[in-house]
Formats: C-alpha cells, structure tokens, sequence
C-alpha cells in the first residue's frame, strides 16, 4: 500500500521554549491515517495535515470502547540523528491489543514504514534540549455507526506526535503511592494485558480519590486474592528486595511494558538476580520497614524510570529507603535513557535510526 503525502498548508506556531513542553498538549502539523472496511481491508493511507476526524455519533468506539493504543518515543541524538526505541516491540503489541478486542491486525512492516516516515516529514519537531522526546500515539477506534455490540465493520488507525519536555522538570523525583483496596485495574481473562481506553477509564475513579489525598498515583492489587501488587497506573513496577529485582509476572493482568523488559535485561546484565512473582502487600509495606525492600521504582515509556518514595495502604504508610532516589533506581534510569539518546552503545539493537 502506497502512502499519499497530502500538503501542510497551515503550520502551527510552535512553542519556543521547550522547557515550557507539558505532556500530550501540543501536536504536531501532521498525522498518519488509514480506514478499514470488512472485505476491502485497509485502505487509503495517507500522511495529512494534523485535523478533528468526523464521526457518526452512533460510532462503536464511541458506545462500547472497541478502542486501542500505543505509546512511544523518537529522541534526537546529540549528532542530529533520529531514532526510535524499540518501535517493533509496540508494533507488534498493538496487534496483540487488536486481536483482543476483535479488531483487524495492521501489517507491521508496514505500520512501521509509515511511522518512520510520519516522523521524517515532522522531524523538526522532535525536541533537543536534555531529556525532551517526541511522544508517538498509534491508536485504532471503531467507527461504524451502529448500535448493536458487536466487532465493528469499519475502523480509523492514526498516528499523531506530541512533543514532550523532560518528566521531570524539578530533578528527578520519588512519587508517593496509595495502595487502592478499594478498586481494582484489571481480573483474570479480562483485559488487563491490552492497551486499550476502555482499561483507563475504569481507572480514574481510584486515581481522582487518591489525587485528592495528596498521592501521586494508584498502586493495583489483583483482583482476586487483592493482596498480589500488580502494577501501578501506567507503569510496571518493580522493586529491590533483599538484593534482587523483584516484579510482578505477566500472567495477563498487567500490561507487558517495554521498558519493563528493557530494564530487567539491563539489570540482568548488571548481575542482578530477577525474580518474577507475585509481592503481597504485607510483604512490601513489612520489607520496607525492615529494610529489605530497599528501592521500588515504576517503569514506562513516558517517564521510563520512576522512584518511589513512600506508599500508603489503608492507615499505614511506610518509607522506601531514605525516600529518596534509590542508586539502583537512578543507574537504571542513566543506562536506559543513555541508549535511548545515543550517549551509550546499543548492543542489544534497540535503536531503529529514520
Ligand atoms: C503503556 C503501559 C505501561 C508501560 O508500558 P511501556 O511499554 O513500558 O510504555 C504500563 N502499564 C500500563 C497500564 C500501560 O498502559
């Protein structure tokens, strides 16, 4: 399938500071789309001007959430050079999301050749200054209008780009955690595994009261013994526990992050043991306040490493460390994000150059 190249006729104006980037704002002059029909297949891709969609109100995405997405980065190299992290690992994940909620798979070379090419063409958005990336969201909604639940016959897969600042623009900074007893992410069967709106919607409630309380994200427990961490809001979390690595398994309830898989092979490489199983949350709060849980830290594309100071379940809350950035929490941090900027070798070939 060819990919049209439609013209940019009216350029944003751009934010000239990039200190002043805030997370999935602004986006850039252009965005990839394609359409789907039953028996045609995907059709009329093209790389266009950056514009609202217009959509039956009856759409199913709109009624019954048959919508996925993904998250990643392009980062710009000291030497000018562009480069993604990863990209066929997401790729393929979207497809894993589509097969999930019966939508139709997209060819992933393909997927990624007009990736590349939506980010040669908007290059001169990606940011330069320290830690400064461009977000890149593939998404895939249903749009037939009908309201019966069924698969949709028709759909919209798009990418858009946002560049994004620094996460952490105060220093690099440890969250406070509430440990929900009262909701849960995702059960067994369900759809806890897949990238997918419909998961984080569920999902404000829990974060909306935990806000309110001062923390900074929710912290999951499984939904059947709710004893079992999981992970938390958007990121796996993992934690050094007498001296390993520990992090919850991918049993098909937590999202199966890239990062997550990044930093454990880093760690590995470090010599430290990996253990993954399941962490009770007597066993975290009891660990934290003996001093066998040393560090806990979130992982995810967007702030890639993320230390935990304190976490807080029902009345009792406990200090991880000193609450403040663990060593391992901040060279993990160092050794991921000095690939992704291509400051360090690549020898595990996770950079794909444009
Ligand atoms: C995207 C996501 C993650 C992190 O995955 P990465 O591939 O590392 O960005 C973790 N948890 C949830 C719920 C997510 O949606």
């Amino acid at each position: 399938m060819d990919i049209e190249i439609q013209p940019v006729t009216q350029p944003k104006t751009r934010l000239e500071d990039e200190s002043q980037l805030v997370f999935g704002r602004q986006f850039t002059d252009r965005m990839f789309v394609m359409e789907y029909d039953a028996g045609r297949g995907w059709h009329s891709a093209r790389i266009q001007p950056y514009a609202p969609f217009s959509l039956d109100p009856a759409a199913l995405v709109l009624h019954y959430a048959q919508e996925i997405f993904e998250g990643l980065k392009a980062f710009r190299h000291q030497d000018g050079a562009i480069a993604l992290f990863r990209p066929m690992d997401n790729i393929r994940r979207f497809n894993r999301s589509a097969q999930r909620l019966c939508m139709p798979p997209v060819d992933e070379k393909f997927f990624l050749k007009a990736l590349k090419e939506l980010i040669r063409l908007e290059s001169d958005w990606i940011p330069s200054a320290e830690g400064t990336s461009l977000y890149i969201r593939p998404t895939m909604i249903a749009t037939e209008a009908v309201l019966g639940v069924k698969p949709s016959d028709k759909y919209l897969c798009y990418i858009i780009l946002s560049p994004v600042g620094a996460y952490y623009k105060g220093g690099f900074k440890p969250v406070k955690i509430w440990i929900s007893d009262q909701f849960i992410r995702s059960a067994p069967g369900g759809t806890g595994e897949v990238k997918c709106g419909g998961n984080y919607a569920a999902s404000l409630l829990a974060a909306r009261q935990a806000a309110e309380k001062g923390f900074d994200q929710v912290l999951w427990l499984d939904a059947v013994e709710r004893k079992y961490v999981e992970e938390v809001g958007s990121m796996n979390i993992c934690f050094l526990y007498d001296g390993k690595i520990v992090t919850s398994p991918l049993h098909g309830t937590i999202l199966n992050g890239v990062t997550r898989r990044s930093i454990l092979q880093l760690a590995t490489e470090m010599g430290y043991q990996i253990e993954e199983r399941a962490m009770s949350v007597d066993e975290l709060l009891d660990g934290a306040e003996s001093g066998r849980l040393a560090e806990a830290f979130g992982t995810g594309t967007a702030a890639v490493v993320s230390p935990v100071g304190q976490l807080t379940y029902q009345d009792r809350t406990v200090t991880i460390g000193d609450g403040q950035v663990g060593e391992l929490t901040l060279k993990l941090f160092k050794a991921l994000t000095s690939i992704q900027y291509g400051r360090h070798p690549d020898p595990h070939d996770w950079v794909v150059k444009i």
